[in-house]
């Protein structure tokens, strides 16, 4: 069968299947388009059905998650875990805790997990999970006892051989800490690979915490690199100020570079002189305040209310670091008008299609996120690796051996492109990159 018209009857299938999860639909068009030439290539792929099966979980877990808040009230949140794919290692990926969380959310990060684990050369199969609970104005109690309940269900269905969750938006070292002690009194053992993202003093990994941040700008420096570019003097905008925004700036000012904007789901700020890290950092680490405050210790610097904004200032370089589809069409216009000559994708889809499409015909370098932001993932797996070995690395190891990862990352995403003629398509590249390697463990281990 003709490959263009195989994908197209697959992705009608999957809009029909997972009707209105219109996240996941995206991620699967993106990926299953730039498969074509690969189908092309490898008929054998079509015959055993492997993007067939890779776009359907190989399980999808949905619990309800009861807790009971300060003043005695009782909530019901729901819970979800998808196990995507395990061909090549255990199920690995975060966990987010937002009010926008549904199954089609869940089942898109799932999904583009499976191919970023892949992308890291680490033996991690894909999967995802999270909660539709808000953390945000809950006090450390109630966020405990909600880890606690969400755990109960939770831990039948991990392991660390089996599937192993991370932190992700909403889910930062406190969650982490809460998961891991419920899980640890359920089972009565000290696995501590079932989790990553630990603090470092119940076997967390040095460099974990910086690890996306760090890994994405590491990846974009190498894109830069390969055009004769630098970070030196560039001016940067980052959205978010969570933990991927705010390693992204300290790593882009260490490069040089002057970070001008940050936001977060309010608004965001701008600082012509270059956001002072220290005070986000306090603000939003430790305070847990909104990042308007900025301003009232920077009155030169201003705030703006709501996010899309932020992409009409003008950068050389632009890393979306928030969330899903932050930059449409017209933001992506607007950047390209303004001269941005790079984008770094650190939050996961964070550009539509529409806008991707816009940078890619554009001739922006454009650093998508399956690879950029795979410096997470490629940590917690050097995490599992320490806890499964009973030692410590340094930070210096550590974050060696991630950048290592990025080059490697990199490398590979552009020689596949090049390979399957769409030189400079990172995209494509990463697609490709991080299928084959999928497709042949499938092919090896049967029709399961
Ligand atoms: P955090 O929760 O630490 O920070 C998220 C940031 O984005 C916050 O500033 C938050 O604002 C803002 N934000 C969240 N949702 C929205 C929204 N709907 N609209 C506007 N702003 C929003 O999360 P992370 O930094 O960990 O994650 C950010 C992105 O990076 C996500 O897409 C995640 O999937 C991706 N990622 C994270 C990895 C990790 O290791 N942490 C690994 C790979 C990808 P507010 O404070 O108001 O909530």
């Amino acid at each position: 069968m003709d490959a263009k018209q195989y994908v197209s009857e697959l992705f009608e299938r999957v809009v029909k299947r997972n009707a209105n999860e219109k996240e996941f639909h995206q991620a699967v068009q993106e990926v299953l388009e730039s498969l074509v030439p690969v189908l092309e290539k490898h008929p054998e792929y079509i015959d055993l059905g492997i993007a067939e099966r890779i776009v359907e979980p190989e399980r999808q877990i949905i619990f309800r998650v009861p807790w009971m808040d300060d003043n005695g009230k009782v909530h019901v949140n729901r819970g979800f875990r998808v196990q995507f794919n395990s061909a090549i290692g255990p199920y690995k990926g975060g966990i987010r805790f937002h009010p926008s969380v549904y199954v089609g959310i869940i089942k898109f990060l799932g999904f583009e997990q499976i191919f970023k684990n892949s992308l890291t050369g680490l033996p991690i199969g894909g999967g995802k999970g999270g909660s539709d609970f808000d953390p945000k104005g809950k006090s450390d109690a109630e966020v405990m006892r909600f880890c606690q309940s969400f755990m109960s269900e939770l831990y039948r269905h991990i392991g660390q051989d089996v599937d192993v969750p991370a932190g992700d938006i909403g889910v930062g070292g406190r969650e982490i800490g809460f998961m891991y002690g419920q899980y640890k009194r359920l089972k009565n053992a000290y696995e501590a690979g079932v989790l990553t993202g630990k603090g470092l003093t119940y076997g967390g990994s040095l460099g974990r915490t910086e690890a996306t941040g760090f890994g994405l700008v590491y990846f974009v420096d190498e894109m830069i690199k390969a055009k004769g570019m630098s970070f030196e003097g560039k001016t940067v905008v980052i959205s978010g100020s969570g933990n991927v925004a705010i390693y992204a700036t300290k790593k882009v000012q260490q490069l040089g570079g002057k970070v001008v904007a940050l936001s977060d789901s309010n608004g965001y700020i701008y600082d012509k002189d270059g956001v002072k890290l220290d005070t986000v950092k306090r603000l939003k680490e430790v305070e847990r305040k909104r990042i308007s405050e900025y301003v009232k210790e920077y009155p030169t610097a201003e705030y703006h209310e709501g996010c899309a904004n932020i992409w009409t200032i003008p950068c050389d370089v632009a890393l979306p670091c928030a969330t899903q589809n932050e930059i449409n069409e017209e933001s992506a216009r607007i950047l390209v008008k303004n001269g941005v000559k790079a984008v770094g994708e650190g939050a996961n889809m964070p550009s539509t299609l529409e806008a991707t499409k816009v940078f890619i015909e554009s001739g922006v370098l454009f650093a998508p996120a399956k690879a950029a932001n795979a410096g997470g993932v490629a940590t917690s797996a050097l995490e599992m690796s320490q806890n499964s070995m009973r030692l410590h690395w340094t930070f210096e190891e550590v974050d060696a051996k991630l950048k290592d990862i990025m080059v490697n990352i990199y490398k590979n995403a552009s020689e596949a492109a090049e390979k399957y003629g769409h030189k400079d398509n990172l995209v494509v590249g990463a697609n490709i990159a991080g299928f084959i390697k999928v497709a042949e463990a499938m092919k090896a281990q049967g029709l399961v």
